[in-house]
């Protein structure tokens, strides 16, 4: 017995030590392998100053409650191998859906689709309160407010990256990507995959394929649906009004480049204090960015008016500091930042039409281009959901597969306990007759 005790106990202490060892190891390989986890130094979400995102979700759905008139809410899903993801889009339209006719002038705007940069899905709250008129432009007048809003359906994406927006909140404060490590501003056609010579796969992974995410699918979809005459992916890191290309070191030729240029001048004058830098993505920020949502607006959707904003950045921060380098972290400054950029977003909605004309026409997605999304999309698209489909019903046999094994094994024991009870019950019979 005492042996027998000695042993257990040693065993015991032995397995404790290999857990705490375990443990000890796990420990350090999280520690090693995301150096962006809160350091003591950097700054964490300010939560007097930022909703969280489900806070954020549920006060945005409370408001279009609030305005069955002015807004409507869907929510989107979409999942591949296993990945969910989901966008909500809130729409605005005067009179409510019936009234949401093609006729009217279409403005997409996007927020949050890099997790790190929380102000802007501030922003899109903020410029959702006042399309409902629950807060107020300082500066607008009321009366050309709604005859400007009375032209326009404008469809807001708060957080296009919930998922990569929960892993900044649970620590991860300089995530950019989606929830399974894609960048989802490079994972689009135009020019996809070319990588830099200071590529940095934790910032700019574009993902095994283009739309090979279900955030740029779903975004994808909404764009070539909705077919905006303006779009804008509203970012932060600094203070910029980018216009195509950011692939090249160019500016698209025509007059919708110039009428784009001249749209950002204005705002640069009166929201900006001229401080913004003006000009194509690549050429203005320092590095060319491939497969970016901008550039597919404007040469695949056709969008006239295709636009990148970067509406906040620290350029003094630590560049461990991730909050503190794309968010205010100030009250006067987030009021600040949120009061000029929504005020900056109302220009737009009143120029934006004005400099298009008053016909506003647009380009459907040309020829060329659907025969592209016919052929290379039925891929990662229309073929990519059978192959999804095809997935979920191999995922399933594989479960029944289980399922069957388990209780074969199951009834084989009930059988052979069975069999020994009724050989142990039955009397013994000699070989040989006594
Ligand atoms: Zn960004």
């Amino acid at each position: 017995m005492g042996r027998r005790l000695l042993y257990l106990s040693s065993s015991v202490s032995i397995s404790f030590y290999f857990f705490a060892f375990l443990q000890h190891a796990a420990l350090l390989v999280v520690v090693n392998g995301n150096n962006n986890l809160i350091s003591p130094s950097s700054i964490p979400v300010n939560r007097d100053l930022y909703h969280s995102s489900g806070d954020l979700m549920e006060q945005i759905k409370a408001l279009v409650d609030r305005h069955p008139d002015k807004l409507t809410m869907e929510t989107i899903k979409s999942r591949n191998k296993g990945y969910k993801a989901d966008i909500s889009v809130v729409t605005y339209c005067q009179g409510g859906r019936e009234n949401d006719d093609r006729s009217k002038f279409r403005i997409l705007l996007s927020f949050g689709q890099h997790g790190r940069e929380l102000i802007t899905s501030e922003l899109a709250f903020r410029i959702l309160s006042i399309l409902s008129e629950e807060q107020f432009l300082a500066s607008a007048n009321p009366a050309s407010l709604n005859s400007t809003l009375d032209k326009l359906i404008i469809k807001v994406v708060p957080m296009e990256n919930l998922n990569g927006r929960k892993l900044v909140e649970a620590g991860d404060l300089c995530e950019r990507r989606n929830g399974r490590g894609v960048d989802l501003n490079r994972n689009w056609s135009v020019d996809w995959g070319k990588k830099e010579k200071d590529y940095d796969p934790y910032e700019e992974n574009p993902g095994s394929a283009p739309f090979s995410e279900p955030e740029t699918q779903m975004m994808r979809r909404l764009a070539l649906s909705f077919d905006p005459h303006v779009w804008v992916n509203v970012h932060s890191g600094m203070e910029a009004l980018f216009m195509p290309y950011d692939h090249k070191n160019t500016t698209p030729d025509g007059l919708s480049s110039y009428q784009m240029k001249l749209l950002l001048e204005e705002v640069n004058h009166l929201h900006c204090q001229k401080r913004c830098m003006i000009g194509s993505g690549g050429g203005s920020v320092g590095y060319l960015a491939h497969g970016t949502a901008t550039d597919y607006m404007y040469d695949i959707v056709k969008v006239p008016m295709a636009f990148t904003f970067e509406i906040y950045g620290d350029g003094g921060a630590s560049s461990k500091d991730c909050f503190k380098m794309f968010n205010p972290t100030d009250l006067n400054t987030f009021n600040r930042v949120l009061n000029d950029w929504a005020a900056a977003f109302f220009t737009i909605f009143k120029l934006g039409p004005q400099h298009l004309g008053e016909v506003h026409s647009k380009l459907p997605v040309s020829k060329l281009d659907n025969d592209y999304l016919d052929g290379y999309l039925k891929e990662s698209s229309r073929y990519g959901k059978k192959t999804e489909v095809l997935e979920l019903g191999m995922q399933e046999i594989r479960t029944y597969f289980r399922l069957f094994l388990l209780s074969s094994v199951l009834l084989m024991f009930m059988f052979c306990s069975r069999i020994s009870k009724s050989k142990s019950n039955r009397p013994v019979v000699p070989a040989i007759p006594l």
